[in-house]
Formats: structure tokens, C-alpha cells, sequence
């Protein structure tokens, strides 16, 4: 078999390093010969109540439909959301996950010959969408590990599409303040789209939140990013949307492939937006769990970043080492030496076992 190719591939697709995921369970117990059912997984910033019971059966009534194409256009979940958020369902779209959100405005707003701004240390997707067509990339220093606004705004170059903002940001955890945020798009062009990642921000009180949704109305190159897949609980679902103004939002729809999420995420979704209890309790167990490693590191002289999400970046030294020892012992967390914090691992925030069982591994690591 020919193993070298003759087709010719840009030479900034070649630049990709590919995104890496957390370590799946199922791996790790292949690897080291493992129990599955004694990993603990905290690596993915998955929610780990378990999916909602309204949820499951609102799948479970989809399942006849399942020789039908979904609603492409989502109509359903759009006024859903529209109504929930009170926002404009004309500009509402909805994606395979938010990352996909992220790339569509990658397709349509940067070609070749642009370029998109973001901050050291922020989701590596942003690079990923920016390379992978071809757009140039301006990756503007961290400021105490999250955005430094002011830089980026002064870093926005004449060819300058796309600035992308994750708030909080993963996987430093940092938060801006909502007033900094809405100063940010006031005094940024308006040639420029912000596309505002708020994947976490169900895990913000709502004073730390502000209402960004609402900010779309007057500023029209505003796109706020969301996600199912955190506090709703449905990473596997893959449902995230935007809410842009009609005008962007037609643009990603031309880019969008028609059936981007399917009808079970759909369902799913409707049934998630509704469960208030489930996401209630998504936050009391993330803020107890917050609490429970913040004490577990206290004890260990560990320090951490001040996290504002469902995960926490501690500063543990050797990661690679500690994390490598912490697969031995069935626990996966996240290395970030990608996103240059080398010193750093990534807890996602578990149940109250989970999150024992991580620090009792540690515990023995740092001893
Ligand atoms: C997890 C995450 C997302 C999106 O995840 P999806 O599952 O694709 O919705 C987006 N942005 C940030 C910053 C994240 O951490």
C-alpha cells in the first residue's frame, strides 16, 4: 500500500495539531488493565449528576421518529430558547455542540487573508476554527491567566473578522466582569464580530452573569456562545446555539449543514431547557465540589486559579509527572502544557466521591 499521498494539502491544515480530548474511560482501563467502573473521570468538564430523567424519557418518546430527517431548521428548540432567554428566534442558530457555533463563524466570517483575536490560555478551538481556513491568528497575552481586553482590543488588526472571548474561560477558570465585557464590545468595532463563549455561565450567580444575551439587541456584532453540554448535563447530545442578530445568524445558516443536530438532541435539549431542578442542582453540587478541592489543595499547599466553571487549574509542579501517576491510580484529570501552563492539571469538578477519590490519589502522589 502507497503510504505517501500526492494530493496536495495546504500547508496550514498541515500546521493543525490536532485536538486532544480527555483520556476516555474505556482507554485508560484497556491501558492499565483497569476496572471502568473504578476510574474516575474528572478530565472533560462533563457534569457528573448524570443525565436528567426528563431528559431520558423525552429521548425515549423521539425513538419512532428516527427514520425521519430531524427539523433542520429546529424551529421548536429555537422558540424554546427564544422564550427562555428572551431573545429573537430569528437570531437563534443551533449547532452540534458549540463548537460547532464556533466553527460555522469561522466559515463564514474568516477566509484566507483575515484574521481572528484571542487570549493566551483560552479554549484551543479558536485557533483550531482560525487554522483550519487558513486565517491568520493573533494570540494576545493572558493577563493574571484570562483575557486581557485592552490588549486585545489594541491588537485587532485592519483584517480582523472575528475576536473570540471565553467567559468563563476554560481551562483557567478566570471570569470577567459583565461591565468589562459589555465596555469591550462598546468601544470595538463594528466591523468586528465578538463571539462571546459563555459555556459555563450557568455556573456564574446572575450578578456575576449580566445579561449579555440582552446586549445582542443594541450591538449587532455581538454573538453569544452557549452550550448543553456543561450544566444541562448533555455533552454526549451535542447541542450548543448562538444568539447573534438575523443578519449573522443568515450568514452561519448558509454555512451550517442543514441537519446539524439531530432529533434526539433536539428533544433532549427542549426537555434539559425546562428541568430548573436538574440545573439547580448542577450548580449547588459544582459550588460544594469547588469547596470540598479547594480544602483538599489548602492542605497539600497546592494553589490554584481562582475558577469560576465546573473544573478548577491547580499548579501541582511536574504535571506530567502527576498526572501519569494519577492514571495509575484510575484517575484522569486534564494536563493543559498544550495551552502552555505546563505547571498545571485541570480538575473537572466531580460528585463528592469523585472528588474524594482524586484527592486522596493526589494526597499519596505529593507525599
Ligand atoms: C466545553 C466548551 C465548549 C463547548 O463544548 P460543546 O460540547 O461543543 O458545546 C465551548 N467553549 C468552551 C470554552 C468550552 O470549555
Amino acid at each position: 500500500m502507497k503510504t505517501d499521498t500526492t494530493i496536495p494539502v495546504p500547508d496550514y491544515i498541515k500546521a493543525i495539531a490536532p485536538y486532544v480530548p480527555g483520556k476516555p474511560i474505556e482507554e485508560l482501563a484497556r491501558e492499565m488493565n483497569l476496572d471502568p467502573a473504578k476510574i474516575v473521570k474528572l478530565a472533560s468538564n462533563e457534569n457528573p449528576l448524570g443525565p436528567s430523567l426528563k431528559v431520558k424519557a423525552a429521548i425515549a418518546a423521539q425513538l419512532d421518529e428516527l427514520t425521519r430527517y430531524p427539523d433542520g431548521a429546529g424551529f421548536a428548540l429555537k422558540e424554546k430558547i427564544a422564550a427562555k432567554f428572551n431573545v429573537d428566534p430569528t437570531g437563534v442558530v443551533l449547532g452540534n455542540g458549540s463548537n460547532d457555533i464556533l466553527e460555522l463563524a469561522s466559515l463564514a466570517y474568516l477566509p484566507a487573508g483575515t484574521s481572528a483575536v484571542y487570549a493566551q490560555h483560552s479554549f484551543a478551538v479558536y485557533m483550531l476554527a482560525c487554522q483550519a481556513r487558513g486565517a491568520r491568528h493573533i494570540c494576545v497575552p493572558a493577563k493574571n491567566y484570562g483575557a486581557d481586553l485592552d490588549a486585545m482590543r489594541a491588537a485587532i488588526a485592519p483584517d480582523t473578522r472575528v475576536v473570540f472571548v471565553a467567559n468563563p474561560n476554560n481551562p483557567t477558570g478566570t471570569m470577567l466582569p459583565a461591565a468589562q465585557i459589555e465596555s469591550f464590545i462598546a468601544n470595538t468595532a463594528p466591523q468586528v464580530l465578538i463571539v462571546l463563549d459563555e459555556a459555563y455561565t450557568e455556573y456564574l450567580t446572575p450578578e456575576q452573569r449580566g445579561d449579555m444575551l440582552a446586549l445582542v439587541k443594541k450591538y449587532p456584532n455581538l454573538m453569544v456562545s452557549r452550550t448543553l453540554s456543561k450544566a444541562y448535563g448533555l455533552a454526549a447530545l451535542r447541542v450548543g446555539f448562538a444568539v447573534c442578530s438575523p443578519e449573522v445568524a443568515s450568514m452561519l445558516n448558509r454555512v451550517r449543514q442543514p441537519f446539524n443536530v439531530n432529533s434526539l438532541a433536539q428533544a433532549g435539549a427542549m426537555a434539559a431547557l425546562d428541568d430548573d431542578d436538574y440545573l439547580r442542582r448542577s450548580k449547588i453540587v459544582n459550588d460544594e465540589g469547588r469547596a470540598q478541592l479547594l480544602a483538599g489543595f489548602a492542605k497539600l499547599g497546592v494553589a490554584s486559579i481562582p475558577s469560576f466553571g465546573n473544573f478548577i487549574c491547580a499548579e501541582v509542579g511536574d504535571a506530567a509527572r502527576i498526572n501519569a501517576e494519577l492514571l495509575k491510580r484510575g484517575v484522569i484529570v486534564r494536563p493543559v502544557a498544550n495551552y502552555g501552563l505546563p505547571k498545571h492539571l485541570r480538575i473537572s469538578i466531580g460528585t463528592q466521591a469523585e472528588n474524594a477519590a482524586f484527592l486522596l490519589a493526589l494526597n499519596a502522589i505529593l507525599a
